[in-house]
């Protein structure tokens, strides 16, 4: 990446300075009550600075990255098994095509609205572009909550959802995912749905689809590996490994239980885990496939820690407890300035996103000024977004790869994610655990060269 930048050639001239006030105060006027999706705003303005004082021409990029290109909300009717008409909001939110078709998740929850989604789809065109590969970025969802709805009602709702969204997306437009509350199962009905409206066979218009579907293996396990990957990167760089620490990971879905049995084969014990019913802790280490039992049951953390003598429950905060490691893995904002400070009280090395937005900006500063290592949600959660683009590839190519291929190219784009993330943070910031500004330094250099060589459109 060169030279380091001093601090003098860090600050960009007065006039890209104006045109970046002014961007912000384009989005505060146009969407004032957006304040999940403001913050990640500011957080990429504040980083993108010392890109823009090397490159004054991107700062006309910026006004286009955070107006999404196309935003679709639509009414969702349903029937459920009593026969009543049900009415949710759904949500599409394409972001930017500039580097590919737009790609990102599909997310059920009753807390979906489109702050949620626009803060996720900003979010998701830098961890996109972070992983190099050629995707664009965009979120979706619905406030719909499937563990309020039985089987037969997820299916209904998910087929009445894919009706609408069969019009916007497809193989070469738009791939979405899953996220909270949308799995494999989701994917092949939305997926099934979608190839009745459209009358093609297009399996290429999805991932994360069952694995006769055309899912790609190792997809479910991609993201809680690759943020097991990010780690092990971060700790090399500080001297230590994953051996013998003791680890909290919150939340025990998808993310959250691949990134235990990940951090559990390198020789470390996880500690404390959670959902959003409370917490457990386990000293002697969490038993990960007879959680995954209880959970795969419709149980919650506290059913598991019943069954086990060495485990106590608490209505409070896994990341209260001692650890070297933590990885929230669970939704946003769950580590804040209290659990911060614990965490640095406890001696923490390293404290990596599982989720997106799950440490809050006056939570990252704490742990920052601590020497906490810091992996955000952008860069180490990219795993699973990447495995999503190799299912897309096998798609076009009609090809299968194995799950040890997979797991290869998997841990070889996390390591090349984490450099460039520090090398950014070394030439931009003059500090290469500065992972957060480097992982926006570097995502956004991509995503502007791009943005800037299609022309103003
Ligand atoms: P899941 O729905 O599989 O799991 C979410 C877990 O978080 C569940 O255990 C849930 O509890 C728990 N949870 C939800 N809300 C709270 C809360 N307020 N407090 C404590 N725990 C809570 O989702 P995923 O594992 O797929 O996703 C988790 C996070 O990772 C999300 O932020 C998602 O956007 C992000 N992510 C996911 C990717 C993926 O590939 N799946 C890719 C990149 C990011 P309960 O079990 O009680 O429902």
């Amino acid at each position: 990446m060169g030279r380091a930048r001093g601090q003098d050639d860090r600050r960009p001239a007065p006039e890209t300075r104006a045109q970046v006030r002014e961007v912000w105060r384009d989005v505060l006027r146009r969407d004032p009550h957006q304040t999940l999706f403001h913050g990640d705003v500011l957080g990429v303005l504040r980083s993108v600075g010392p890109v823009l004082a090397e490159h004054p021409e991107y700062a006309d990029v910026l006004g286009r990255l955070c107006e999404p290109e196309r935003q679709i909300v639509f009414r969702v009717p349903w029937t459920d098994d009593a026969g009543r008409t049900r009415v949710n909001r759904g949500f599409r939110v394409q972001f930017n095509s500039a580097l590919g078709p737009y790609k990102g998740g599909l997310r059920f929850a009753p807390s979906v609205d489109l702050d949620v989604i626009k803060f996720l789809g900003f979010e998701q065109i830098f961890k996109n572009a972070l992983t190099g590969q050629d995707i664009g970025g965009g979120k979706g969802g619905a406030d719909f909550d499937p563990k309020q709805a039985s089987p037969t009602e997820v299916m209904r709702f998910c087929q009445s959802f894919a009706v609408e969204l069969a019009r916007r997306v497809g193989a070469a437009v738009d791939v979405p995912a899953g996220d909270m509350g949308v799995g494999p199962r989701e994917i092949g009905w939305i997926l099934g749905q979608y190839q009745r409206v459209v009358g093609l066979h297009e399996p290429g218009a999805f991932t994360g689809k069952p694995a006769v579907l055309g899912g790609s293996a190792l997809r479910p396990e991609a993201t809680g590996f690759g943020v097991v990957y990010f780690l092990q990167r971060i700790l090399g760089e500080q001297g230590r490994d994953l051996d013998g620490a003791r680890v909290v990971v919150s939340g025990s879905g998808n993310v959250a239980l691949h990134a235990m049995d990940k951090v559990i084969a390198a020789g470390a014990t996880v500690v404390g885990c959670s959902d959003s019913r409370g917490s457990v802790s386990e000293p002697d280490g969490v038993d990960v496939d007879a959680l995954r039992e209880v959970k795969g049951q419709g149980g919650s953390v506290a059913d598991y820690a019943e069954k086990r003598s060495g485990a106590q429950t608490s209505d409070g905060s896994a990341f209260t407890l001692e650890c070297e490691v933590a990885l929230p893995c669970a939704t946003q904002n769950e580590i804040r300035p209290d659990e911060a400070r614990a965490l640095v009280d406890n001696g923490c090395w390293a404290v990596v996103e599982g989720a997106n937005g799950p440490v809050t900006p006056a939570a990252r500063e704490i742990l920052r000024e601590a020497g906490v290592g810091f992996g955000p949600g952008k860069a180490a959660n990219a795993g699973g977004v990447a495995v999503s683009a190799l299912e897309m590839q096998q798609a076009a190519g009609r090809e299968r790869w194995s799950a040890q291929d997979v797991d290869e190219r998997l841990a070889a784009i996390m390591v090349d994610v984490h450099d460039r993330a520090r090398d950014a943070g070394e030439r931009y910031c003059g500090d290469p655990t500065d992972y957060e500004n480097g992982a926006n330094a570097a995502a956004f250099l991509r995503v502007a060269e791009a943005v800037h060589s299609l022309g103003v459109v």
